[in-house]
C-alpha cells in the first residue's frame, strides 16, 4: 500500500479513505516556499458522525479481543511504519517545514518505538490483586476501555502526537476517531492507513481532516463520544473541557508550555550553553517544552548570553529537505507574523535583542529564504519577569535570558508563569539538582539537558499546561476505567451489615 496517496480524500473512515461529504476546500502548504503540497475537503459534521459511528461499531470486537491479539496488531503496524518510514519523514517535513533530520531521526523513529513500546503496554494492565478485604467478600477488579475517544492533535509534530493519542486508546481496546491540526493532517491519514495494513480491523483507528470550530467541537460535543483527549493550545484546552462537560466525558488535556531553563553558578556553562540552544530551538521552537526562558545565576549571565548569542547566529537556516538544515521555516506565515510580533512588541518596551530578531533573507545552502516562513534564532535580554515575552507562549524560535541572585530567586521566576509542563536545572551539585526538582512545579524536570523523551516515561502537564500523562504505563490509565466487583463468600441470607438498615441483630 503507498501510504502517500492521498488521492482518494482526507478522511480515513471504517478502514477507507474517503473525500467524506464537506465542501470546504482547504490547502496543506509547505512553509518553506509556500507550496501547495496536497489540496483536500475539510471533514463535514456528517463525517464526523460517520467515524464516531464507524468506531461505536468497531468497539465491542476490539475491546473483547485479548491483550495478546491487540498487541500483535501493534507490533505489526511498528513493522508497517518502520518500513514506510523515508516517506513518512519526507511528508511530515513537506506539510510542517521541520528539517529532515529531525523528522528522520527524532519524529519517525519515537513514533516507531512508541508503537513498540505499546505493543508491550498492552499485555501489562495492572490492578489491585484479588482479595477478601471485607473478610465476607471477594473484590477484584476490572481495567475496562472506555469506548470510543474523541482526539484532536496539534500541528507541531502531527506524526508523534497522532500516536502518543491513537496508541494508548486502542492499546487498552478503545476505538477513535483523531482530528488532526487542519494544517499538517497528512501523516495522521498515513498512520490510519498503516494501522489497516498492519490488520487492525476497520473503524478502530478513523481520522477527519477538520477545521477546530466545525469539525473539533463537533467530535468533543458529540453523544457517542465516551472521552476526548485533546493536545494544543491552553485557550482551546479550556472550550474543549467546557463542551465536554456538557456530557460529562473524560478529558486528557496537554495545553501550552512555557519551560524554564534555570542554570546555577557551579553549572558546566559550555553544556548549558549548548543545551539552551538545542533546547529552545528544537522544531525551530515550536515544541511544548521547549526552553523558553533562562535564568542564569548572575556570575554566569553574561558569559551565557555571548555564548548563546555565538551559537544562535552560527545555525544553518535552509531548505528543510537538505540534511545539513538545523532550523526550517515556522508551520505558517501567519504563525511567523505572530512570533515576530512578539519580538517587534518586546523592542517596544525596551528589550535588548542579542541575536536574531528577523525573517532571513538567504539560506546557508543558497534557498531563497524570503518565499518562505522563516525566522533567525532569536536571543532576548533586558526585560522584566511580567514582560509579555517573558509569561506568554511565543512558540517559536526565541529565547529569553534573565538573570537572578539567590537559589530561591532562581527557582521562584521558574515557577512564576500559569505554565507547568517543563523545566531543566543546571548544575553540578547534588543538593541544589534536587532542590530544583522538588520545587519545580513541571510535569518533567531535566538536570543537565532539556527536551529528550522515552516512550517508557509519563509525559504531561502540571498548572495550566494541563492534566493527563502521554506516553508510558501512567497514559493506559488514562484510557481505562476501573471497575470493582465484588462477590458475597458466605451464602448469609440476613447479612450483619442489614441491621444498619432494618432490625436488630
Ligand atoms: P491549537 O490549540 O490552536 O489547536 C490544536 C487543535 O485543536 C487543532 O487540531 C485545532 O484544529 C483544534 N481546535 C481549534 N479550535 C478548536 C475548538 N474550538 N474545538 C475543538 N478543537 C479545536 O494549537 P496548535 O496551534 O495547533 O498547537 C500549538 C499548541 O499546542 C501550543 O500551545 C503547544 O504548547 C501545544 N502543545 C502541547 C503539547 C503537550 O504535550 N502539552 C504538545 C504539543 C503541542
Amino acid at each position: 500500500m503507498d501510504l502517500t496517496d492521498f488521492s482518494a480524500g482526507a478522511q480515513y473512515i471504517a478502514g477507507r479513505q474517503t473525500r467524506g461529504t464537506g465542501t470546504e476546500p482547504f490547502q496543506v502548504v509547505n512553509p518553506a516556499d509556500g507550496s501547495v503540497v496536497q489540496q483536500v475537503t475539510l471533514a463535514s459534521t456528517g463525517d464526523v458522525d460517520a467515524a464516531v459511528a464507524a468506531a461505536r461499531a468497531a468497539l465491542p470486537e476490539w475491546a473483547g479481543a485479548t491483550p495478546g491479539a491487540r498487541s500483535e496488531a501493534l507490533l505489526k503496524l511498528a513493522a508497517v511504519l518502520a518500513g514506510a518510514a523515508d516517506d513518512l519523514a519526507r511528508v511530515e517535513t513537506a506539510q510542517t517545514g521541520k528539517p529532515i533530520k529531525l523528522s528522520t531521526e527524532f519524529d519517525v523513529p519515537g513514533t516507531v518505538d512508541n508503537t513498540a513500546f505499546f505493543a508491550g503496554a498492552a499485555r501489562n494492565l495492572e490492578g489491585k490483586a484479588a482479595g477478601e478485604y471485607s473478610g465476607d467478600h471477594t473484590s477484584y477488579v476490572r481495567r475496562e476501555a472506555i469506548g470510543v475517544v474523541g482526539s484532536i492533535s496539534p500541528w507541531n509534530y502531527p506524526l508523534q502526537m497522532a500516536a502518543w493519542k491513537i496508541l494508548p486508546a486502542v492499546a487498552a481496546g478503545n476505538t477513535i476517531v483523531l482530528k488532526p491540526a487542519e494544517l499538517t493532517p497528512l501523516t495522521s491519514l498515513m498512520f490510519a492507513r498503516a494501522c489497516t495494513e498492519a490488520g487492525i480491523p476497520d473503524g478502530v483507528v478513523n481520522v477527519v481532516t477538520g477545521a477546530g470550530l466545525g469539525a473539533g467541537e463537533h467530535l468533543v460535543s458529540h453523544p457517542g463520544v465516551a472521552m476526548v483527549s485533546f493536545t494544543g493550545s491552553t485557550p482551546v484546552g479550556k472550550r474543549v473541557a467546557e463542551l465536554a462537560s456538557a456530557t460529562a466525558k473524560r478529558t486528557h488535556l496537554e495545553l501550552g508550555g512555557k519551560a524554564p531553563f534555570v542554570v546555577f553558578d557551579d553549572a558546566d556553562l559550555e553544556a548549558a550553553i549548548h543545551g539552551a540552544v538545542a533546547g529552545s530551538l528544537i522544531n525551530s521552537g515550536q515544541d511544548c517544552t521547549a526552553a523558553t526562558r533562562a535564568y542564569i545565576q548572575r556570575p554566569l549571565y553574561d558569559a551565557f548570553v555571548a555564548g548563546v548569542a555565538e551559537l544562535f547566529e552560527a545555525v544553518r537556516l535552509g531548505d528543510p529537505l537538505n540534511p545539513q538544515t538545523d532550523l526550517g521555516p515556522l508551520v505558517s506565515f501567519t504563525h511567523r507574523d505572530r512570533v515576530a510580533g512578539f519580538v517587534e512588541r518586546a523592542r517596544g518596551y525596551g528589550a535588548v535583542v542579542a541575536a536574531g530578531g528577523h525573517a532571513p533573507v538567504k539560506g546557508h545552502d543558497g534557498t531563497d529564504l524570503a518565499r518562505g516562513a522563516y525566522y533567525r534564532p532569536t536571543l532576548i535580554t533586558g526585560v522584566t519577569q511580567d514582560s509579555e515575552v517573558v509569561q506568554g507562549e511565543i512558540f517559536g524560535p526565541v529565547l529569553v535570558a534573565l538573570p537572578f541572585d539567590s537559589d530561591e530567586e532562581g527557582l521562584r521566576l521558574a515557577n512564576d508563569t500559569p505554565y507547568g509542563l517543563a523545566a531543566s536545572a543546571w548544575t553540578r551539585d547534588i543538593h541544589r539538582s534536587l532542590r530544583a526538582t522538588r520545587e519545580i512545579a513541571a510535569g518533567c524536570v531535566w538536570v543537565n539537558d532539556h527536551i529528550p523523551i522515552i516512550s517508557e516515561m509519563p509525559h504531561g502537564g502540571y498548572k495550566s499546561s494541563g492534566y493527563g500523562k502521554d506516553m508510558s504505563q501512567y497514559s493506559l490509565d488514562e484510557y481505562t476505567q476501573v471497575k470493582h466487583v465484588m462477590y458475597d463468600t458466605t451464602a448469609v441470607v440476613r447479612k450483619d451489615w442489614h441491621r444498619t438498615v432494618f432490625g436488630d441483630r
